[in-house]
């Protein structure tokens, strides 16, 4: 049977067994949506919403009044708990969680290798022979010892003191996975070692979050807000993402490998038209999304839009705002939930930056704002003069912020997924600057102009900023290809990578901002000492606009002319991960992060030798993998559709010899340069992979820095080479003999 008459014999129902086809073409025809149990969550998400959280409401029904008046007032002032009280605290944590029907508790944490980590332990305790009770102190709750000495820790830690150590964080709640079987209770911690050294993202970030709240208090205090005691980052990340059929991933290693592919000829119709970009949902990934929302809604995550992205198959979520410590939690969630239930949904979700070569990748739009607990937020223009001065002052800190410390926000996002992706035609390129839009533009170059030796309400009234009109979000004033840009009252960090933790992102953007805000606060106080305050605080406002000029840019990123106007400006453009985390041993930046105690030298240099070697072993992987699908699958698959042209060819040749068969020689002269097209092709596939076998031991001698190096200017190419001539070879041989599923169809094929 060919395989068309295979296929449809499948379709009407008919087992035919093992046919003709090739593995490829029969798991073409297993694609098909799950058939869906209707599950009965009830209509309405605030009838449920956190209901698998040990939230503020819960606690308050489990505790002590006395006990939970404590545990608010360590919330919100750092007053520490006693013994006693978390003893309360763990054994209602308990209970809570039993009467949920968990089971097992783990202390779920982010080590350095951005991922979420868990070490599961059963609450039963040995009473007696045979005999278990659930018990769980306050001593567990609040300090776990993982035994972790296989977690990186680039250094902190000498084997002989391996051990890792996690620490309840309260400010997060505690929550219950559910699994088909069982549910456990996931506590969040914070991962330090034994000298206390941050071996996690969130401890940093949790600190970061100090330094800035304080360096807001400061500023707001000057500007009159003497009862403003907390100030706070806010964050918002819209998550992209792709969605496969499961049994495509399944026949792709470099998809499992990797998470993206190594090869893949493009597909003749890719994103061209557009036609994706918010259009209707396909039915299969709507009822995804549902599951999706569902899940993260009994986790208390506030899932808001979801929409088709550009790229065939490419979505997002994006959820409402929180405070940054839980919008990071609520991220690294989500995206577990996301990869859990696509498997239910026989998909995968490829949270990779680069999948698919030719169509845009994906990212994370981190949106970053900064609230004060009198519910402000500090980046919204504002009603009146005073308020509008002040907003001035904390935008002039951000522009500072990120004219001095790009190499910073460029190193927080470096990583070898998102090198695909920054610098090529739809992500930001890998040079930060920053997009205020028109309006806001305009003001400033009144301000930078018109800085007068005094300034009077009605002043500033003329200068146009009295009320600054309201940056709402506005589709035409929106410019997508800024990598920070001014969105209406949060900027939004777009360089972030689609799988990335964002801590590190926030604990930088939260550290270098909190330095601008202490640095015009302390300009504002000196300035006005003596003198009209809004006039000082306008004279500042108006040096730094002047100062940090170079860094603003409005127009379009992914023009070749902003790569050479920001080179005359001086700007960074480093493509490459190993160059661009340099920027984490530079003295000027240890000297920051030691000053704001977000991160001391060793951990910051720690850090710096994790993601060096965490890019190696991702390159490493690449490469084996590659070497492996030539070697098992591309060359044998070229091979047979050559020995069938080879064959093809003798048997004319002999039939016009042998049978005087009247054959043009154009004829088989053609059939010859096929043949020799495909068997060149071969050669140059194998040729290459020999070389990057070489490449790669050669590379064994070198430091990881070193090795770095070697990946990103010789490796990647190399393999990109051989890409090249694999997907050439794609487009010839025959669809019975090419086993690995095709972009066109992993991409359009629902
Ligand atoms: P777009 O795709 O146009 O950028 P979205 O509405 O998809 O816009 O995403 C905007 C994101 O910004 C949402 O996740 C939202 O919660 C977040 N956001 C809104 N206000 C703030 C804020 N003050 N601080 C941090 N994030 C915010
Ligand atoms: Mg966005």
């Amino acid at each position: 049977m060919s395989i068309r008459q295979e296929t449809l014999s499948r379709i009407n129902g008919i087992d035919i067994g093992g046919g003709k086809m090739g593995v490829r073409q029969e798991t073409l025809n297993k694609i098909k949506g799950v058939e869906l149990k209707k599950i009965d969550m009830p209509k309405k998400v605030s009838s449920y919403f956190g209901e698998n959280t040990f939230s503020i409401t819960a606690m308050q029904k489990y505790l002590s009044k006395n006990t939970f008046d404590a545990f608010k007032k360590w919330m919100s002032e750092g007053v520490t708990i006693s013994k006693d009280q978390a003893d309360e605290i763990a054994n209602a944590m308990k209970d809570w969680a039993m009467s949920k029907g968990a089971t097992y508790y783990t202390h779920w944490f982010q080590p350095m290798t951005g991922l979420t980590a868990e070490k599961h332990d059963s609450f039963i305790s040995i009473t007696g022979p045979g005999k278990v009770i659930e018990k769980f102190s306050g001593s567990k709750l609040i300090q776990g010892e993982p035994d972790a000495s296989s977690f990186p820790s680039g250094g902190i830690r000498a084997t002989f003191e391996a051990r890792g150590y996690t620490a309840w964080d309260p400010s997060s709640p505690a929550f219950i996975i559910e699994s088909q079987l069982g549910k456990t209770l996931c506590i969040p911690t914070i991962f330090i070692s034994y000298h206390g050294e941050a071996l996690d993202k969130k401890l940093p970030l949790l600190r970061s979050d100090e330094a800035l709240s304080k360096a807001a208090v400061n500023l707001l205090k000057l500007f009159g807000h003497k009862d403003v005691k907390k100030a706070f980052s806010t964050c918002g990340p819209e998550q992209e993402y792709f969605l496969i059929d499961k049994n495509y991933y399944n026949l792709r290693q470099d998809l499992v490998m990797t998470g993206r592919t190594l090869v893949g000829a493009a597909s003749p119709k890719g994103q061209q038209l557009e036609d994706q970009y918010f259009g209707t949902i396909k039915e299969r990934v709507v009822n995804y999304m549902f599951e999706v929302a569902e899940e993260a809604y009994k986790l208390g995550i506030p899932v808001m839009t979801r929409h088709n992205e550009v790229a065939p198959h490419q979505y997002e979520f994006a959820p409402i705002f929180e405070e940054s410590n839980i919008a990071a939690d609520h991220n690294q969630l989500l995206m577990e939930i996301m990869k859990k239930v696509a498997l239910r949904h026989n998909m995968v979700c490829l949270l990779h930056e680069k999948p698919f070569a030719g169509i845009n990748g994906s990212g994370k739009h981190v949106n970053w704002s900064l609230g004060d607990d009198k519910g402000n937020n500090l980046l919204n223009p504002g009603d009146t003069p005073e308020d509008s001065l002040q907003f001035l002052a904390v935008l002039a800190a951000v522009l500072r912020a990120v004219y001095l410390h790009s190499d910073l926000l460029r190193a927080s996002v470096a990583m070898a997924g998102n090198e695909h992706r920054l610098g090529a035609n739809e992500a930001p390129p890998a040079i930060i600057s920053v997009f205020l839009g028109a309006q806001l533009t305009k003001v400033l170059d009144v301000i930078e102009k018109g800085a007068k030796s005094s300034v009077s309400k009605k002043d500033i009234i003329d200068l146009g900023i009295a009320r600054l009109p309201r940056f709402n979000k506005d589709a035409t004033d929106r410019n997508r290809t800024s990598p920070f840009a001014f969105t209406g009252n949060k900027f939004e960090f777009r360089a972030v990578g689609s799988s990335q933790n964002i801590s590190t992102p926030i604990t930088i953007v939260n550290t270098i901002i909190a330095d601008s805000l202490d640095y015009v606060a302390d300009k504002i106080k000196k300035a006005s000492s003596g003198k009209d305050f809004n006039t000082a605080a306008l004279q500042v406002i108006a040096q730094i606009i002047k100062e940090t000029k170079d860094i603003r840019f409005e127009g379009n990123n992914y023009a070749e002319e902003w790569v050479k106007e920001a080179k005359k400006r001086g700007l960074p453009n480093i493509a490459s991960t190993y160059e661009s985390l340099e920027a984490l041993t530079k003295e000027k930046n240890i000297a920051l992060f030691e000053k704001y105690k977000v991160f001391s030298k060793e951990e910051l240099v720690a850090r710096y030798h994790i993601w060096i070697h965490t890019y190696d072993l991702i390159l490493e992987i690449e490469a084996n993998t590659l070497v492996e699908m030539v070697n098992a699958s591309i060359v044998p698959a070229g091979y047979e559709y050559e020995k069938l042209l080879a064959t093809n060819l003798g048997r004319l040749a002999e039939l016009k010899k042998v049978a005087g068969m009247k054959l043009d020689t154009a004829v088989l002269k053609d059939k010859v340069e096929h043949l020799k097209d495909v068997s060149s092709k071969i050669y140059y596939v194998r040729r290459n992979t020999g070389e990057m076998v070489k490449l790669l031991e050669k590379a064994h001698t070198l430091s990881a820095e070193k090795r770095a190096e070697l990946y990103f200017e010789e490796l990647k190419p190399l393999m990109d080479h051989i890409r090249k001539h694999v997907d050439q070879l794609e487009c010839v041989v025959s669809d019975e003999h090419w086993d690995l599923p095709k972009y066109r169809e992993m991409l359009f094929i629902k």
